[in-house]
């Protein structure tokens, strides 16, 4: 009884912490390919699990090293029209574009603990003079960096300077058909991304990538696209259709995955300097508020609030359709 009673309300049962040892194992021991060390290293496995599960130091979730993705939302600005997606109907206002400067500064305070930064939108080359500046930075901090774009914006000089960078281009493409083209991106651009595709393949070589939304509007795009990737020795990835705003619609269900959603590995910044651990943090009641703001706060003070590490903790149990993302998938599960 009174065991019951001192009890806190928020305990987490029994069936929190199986979860959370067979979250942390099972893609550690899928990665062993040596059976005569299974044992072993399973053991000194749930020694660290133990380690980690019970000595509560709020920095240990984000500090790993090497452990973490930052990723950037530059803006939210971009010139197509696509009606996958609704991030263009909300250009943030000038005023409360996040100066690069401030972001320049939290790369810097994390770069120890990054394995990528990651530069999404909007269209990120809408900013492309801070771009560049932040692709040097990283560079000269050792963190790869990946850049995902419509395409429209790219030209020789940026190529050129990326290509020195060593970083990784993401173009997006959901079909190779003229016509549908102008319907799935509000916008006549066809040959001029094609042409751009054309050069970023030539000049980056296997540095360049592109992916694909797969829903119900593009099912029979993919294969072709696949193709032409294939023919030209591009790496493609597929990412399934997530409403954030758009118009499509998905193609149908996604098989559930056994590992938990890797989010919490991320570190979220969106265009006015508002900090998440994912950009569906909205879902989940404690993460709605940003943790804090990069214009006028520390990344590591606010990554160390304890609302931080208890969104974290909510994060390894999530199970959102949005855990399917490639962003959201722990390497090991990551195939491209
Ligand atoms: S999907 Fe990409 S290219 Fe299309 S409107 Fe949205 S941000 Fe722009
Ligand atoms: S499942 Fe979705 S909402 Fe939950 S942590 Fe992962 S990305 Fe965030």
């Amino acid at each position: 009884m009174s065991l019951i009673y001192k009890r806190p309300a928020n305990w987490p049962d029994l069936t929190h912490f199986l979860y959370d040892y067979y979250g942390e194992i099972a893609p550690f021991s899928r990665r062993i390919d040596r059976k005569a060390v299974f044992l072993p290293l399973i053991f000194f496995k749930t020694i660290e699990w133990s380690i980690y599960r019970w000595y509560k130091t709020p920095i240990r979730r984000f500090y790993g090293v090497k452990g973490n993705e930052l990723i950037y939302m530059i803006t939210n600005r971009c010139h197509d029209r696509c009606p996958k997606c609704g991030i263009w109907e909300h250009p943030e206002p000038a005023c409360q574009h996040l100066p690069v400067a401030d972001f320049l500064k939290c790369l810097q305070r994390l770069h120890e603990n990054l394995y990528q930064v990651t530069l999404t939108g909007g269209e990120p080359l809408t900013y492309f003079e801070d771009v560049l500046l932040i692709a040097q930075e990283a560079k000269k901090l050792d963190v790869p960096m990946v850049m995902v774009t419509s395409g429209v914006l790219l030209n020789e000089r940026f190529l050129k300077i990326y290509k020195e960078l060593e970083h990784t281009l993401v173009v997006s493409v959901d079909t190779l058909d003229k016509e549908r083209w102008e319907i799935f991106r509000g916008r006549k651009h066809f040959d001029l991304v094609m042409r751009n595709i054309r050069l970023a393949r030539t000049m980056l070589g296997q540095r360049f990538r592109i992916q694909s939304v797969l829903a119900k509007e593009t099912e029979a795009d993919i294969p072709k696209i696949n193709a032409f990737c294939e023919e030209l020795s591009i790496p493609h990835t597929v990412q399934p259709y997530m409403d954030f705003g758009g118009q499509w619609h998905s193609a149908g269900d996604v098989p559930p995955v056994d590992y938990p959603c890797a989010a919490r590995k991320n570190i979220c910044i969106y265009p006015n300097g508002d900090v998440v651990k994912c950009f569906d943090h909205r879902r989940i009641p404690l993460a709605r508020e940003p943790l804090g703001n990069i214009r006028n706060e520390d990344i590591i003070q606010i990554l160390c609030k304890k609302r931080a590490t208890e969104v974290s903790r909510i994060m390894k149990s999530c199970n959102f359709p949005c855990k399917q993302l490639s962003c959201n998938k722990p390497p090991a599960a990551f195939k491209q």
